[in-house]
């Protein structure tokens, strides 16, 4: 059944469709029934569905955030909300917020020069022949050519250890390597290998040799062989501290052409068995020229926040008088954005995102629409976010400068995939962020009856951890993940509505006990027990006890704060420091820290060099096991 069905005979049916979504019994009107203008029996009508295969639909086009389909579903989110009687938040005109991003990044125009020992230079500036690197510097660098391999530094773990650069001393000169990894290489080598293949790890560890610039070159024996790399959207705004860029075939060739007696393709097969102690060469008498352009575009998008004053049921005036519901609205668009899933044939398609999280949205907007009719102590506010996918950008935008005084709101609920529950059971996550909640949840789903699974830690990869930062109690309910997550198969058709109109219930319940409480819950700041970010094994099994702030947009590593009496806390590191330097290399963000963690060992005091207050200072760490 689609919303068009039933918009025909709508006027009569409408009525009743919002009596029931604001009243809350689940409704399905037959074909049939309608087709007779018969008064559809309100038991069966979803509160939900209408919003998932709106918001799923080819439309809203994936709703990126900053693009247009995630500006429709602004518009659809604030005339569903006008429809049931929400208003904007107490001093505000509009229930649209707007925030800034880095949305994406582009090649200005960059150029390769070539100019060999008594010959013309050449110059290719297509972009099918040069490309920067998503998170390259912008500038102009000219230097003497190393060949690297694939580039690839492996830190030592028991036996296995793979080091391209070996003794080579690239100083100062342009590193030229291979995209990917050893081709024919084992497959217990190469899941090693792949792990460390990203461009940005190739790029810090020429950097931290000291190369002035990294040139990517795909071998003609690898996939896509002889383009350039595509340029991901990098959320790291910073740049990498190195001009990086991929050429195509010719300029690879011309290069090669200089090598004597060695051919591209045969210098890639002797390194595609894997061996580690393949080494690389200079190419001599070649100077190359690098002028990589790589323009950051600043975005704009909205959260769409909206409000239900109070309604007595019991005391006038209550604390913090403010109970939030939230989730995000935007979702991965065709792919573009670097968390995309998708199979090779199904790139550049549409991610519909149904469950992730049209889900969440629709049973934030029924619940909303229950509530309008249900007796409450505190108002509540219905919060839309965008730019969760890119990184929580708009739920943090609003913790940082909220509307309402942060310290008024009460508790916060997030949704996030609540549409695709299995056997009854539903998950409600962050629950060790109040005393409060175990009671609360169990009344509340007395009605209800899902199988509920608690789950303490707050530190989450949704909008819930921008208000656990911010010290609010609050949820999160998710009915786990599945096969389609982040693929454009993720579609209204696989939702389990019957169980989402019922999560939808569960939430108007929730959120109406809540703002019914004689005394808002306390807050409990959860110990976390392992850091943020844990990429890959070596970093797993380090503790520094930071907590790095994932919005923050300055160079370096900016804390959001660090864990009670991790080594970071003993080392006298607090919320709002940025780290430079770490364990002797340099730090401009996120992936630059995680590179320095693979190097550090436990028990071993390292070197930590910040800015607090934009002064710079330091301290020693002492990096303890993870327990
Ligand atoms: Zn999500």
């Amino acid at each position: 059944m689609t919303t068009h069905g039933i918009r025909r005979p709508l006027l009569t049916v409408s009525a009743l469709l919002i009596a029931a979504l604001t009243h809350g019994p689940l409704v399905r009107v037959s074909a049939q029934a309608r087709s007779q203008g018969a008064a559809p029996d309100l038991a069966t009508v979803s509160a939900t569905r209408a919003h998932v295969e709106a918001l799923a639909s080819d439309r809203f086009d994936g709703r990126a955030a900053g693009s247009e389909g995630a500006k429709l579903a602004a518009d659809y989110l604030v005339d569903q909300l006008q429809r049931l009687g929400a208003r904007p938040l107490p001093g505000q005109q509009d229930l649209r917020f707007a925030f800034q991003f880095t949305g994406g990044v582009k090649d200005g125009g960059s150029s390769v020069a070539l100019k060999a020992a008594g010959g013309d230079a050449e110059r290719w500036t297509a972009a099918d022949t040069v490309q920067g690197l998503s998170f390259s510097d912008s500038g102009q660098v000219s230097g003497q050519v190393v060949f690297a391999g694939y580039g690839l530094v492996v830190p030592e773990s028991g036996s296995f250890s793979y080091d391209s650069y070996g003794a080579m001393n690239v100083k100062d000169k342009i590193v030229v390597v291979l995209r990917y990894y050893p081709e024919d290489a084992d497959e217990q080598i190469k899941t090693v290998l792949a792990r460390y293949s990203g461009l940005r790890y190739k790029a810090l560890a020429a950097r931290e040799r000291g190369a002035r610039a990294l040139v990517v070159i795909t071998g003609p024996r690898s996939p896509n062989a002889g383009t350039v790399a595509p340029m991901t959207f990098d959320a790291a705004v910073a740049g990498s501290g190195i001009v990086a860029a991929s050429v195509g075939g010719v300029v690879a060739d011309a290069l090669f052409k200089q090598v004597s007696g060695k051919s591209l393709d045969a210098a890639q097969q002797a390194l595609d068995t894997g061996n580690p102690h393949v080494a690389g060469f200079e190419i001599p008498g070649v100077e190359l020229t690098l002028d990589v352009k790589v323009t950051r575009e600043r975005q704009t998008d909205h959260n769409v926040v909206a409000y239900l004053p109070p309604q007595q049921a019991g005391s006038p005036s209550v604390d913090k008088p403010y109970v939030m519901l939230g989730a995000h609205y935007d979702h991965l668009g065709h792919g573009g954005h670097g968390s995309s899933l998708a199979r090779r044939e199904e790139m550049g398609s549409i991610h519909h995102g149904a469950d992730d999280n049209a889900s969440g949205v629709a049973a934030v907007l029924a619940a909303g629409a229950q509530l309008a009719g249900m007796k409450r102590d505190r108002g509540i506010v219905l919060a839309f976010w965008s730019g969760e996918e890119l990184g929580l950008l708009g739920s943090a935008e609003f913790t940082r400068g909220p509307p309402v005084p942060i310290d008024q709101i009460a508790a916060y609920v997030n949704l996030d995939m609540v549409g695709r529950m299995r056997d009854n059971k539903l998950a409600v996550q962050a629950a060790g962020t109040s005393s409060a909640w175990p009671r609360v949840i169990e009344q509340t789903n007395v009605p209800i009856g899902f199988d509920i699974q608690l789950q303490n830690d707050p530190n989450l990869p949704t909008d819930t951890s921008s208000f656990n930062a911010a010290s609010i109690p609050c949820l999160s309910l998710f009915t786990g993940s599945h096969p389609d997550y982040h693929r454009p198969t993720d579609v209204a058709s696989a939702i389990n509505v019957a169980d989402l109109d019922r999560v939808a219930r569960f939430t108007a319940l929730l959120a109406q006990k809540v703002a019914n409480l004689p005394q808002p819950p306390d807050f409990i700041k959860v110990r976390r027990t392992t850091d943020e970010g844990g990429g890959d094994r070596a970093a797993l099994r380090v503790f520094t006890g930071t907590i790095p702030d994932y919005t923050s947009e300055v160079q370096g590593l900016k804390l959001g704060g660090v864990i009670d009496g991790g080594p970071a806390a003993k080392a006298g590191l607090k919320e709002g420091d940025v780290i430079v330097e770490f364990a002797g290399r340099k730090v401009a963000n996120i992936y630059d820290y995680m590179y320095a963690l693979e190097g550090v060992k436990i028990g071993v005091p390292v070197k930590v060099v910040y800015l607090r207050g934009g002064n710079p200072a330091e301290v020693t760490l002492t990096p303890e096991a993870r327990k």
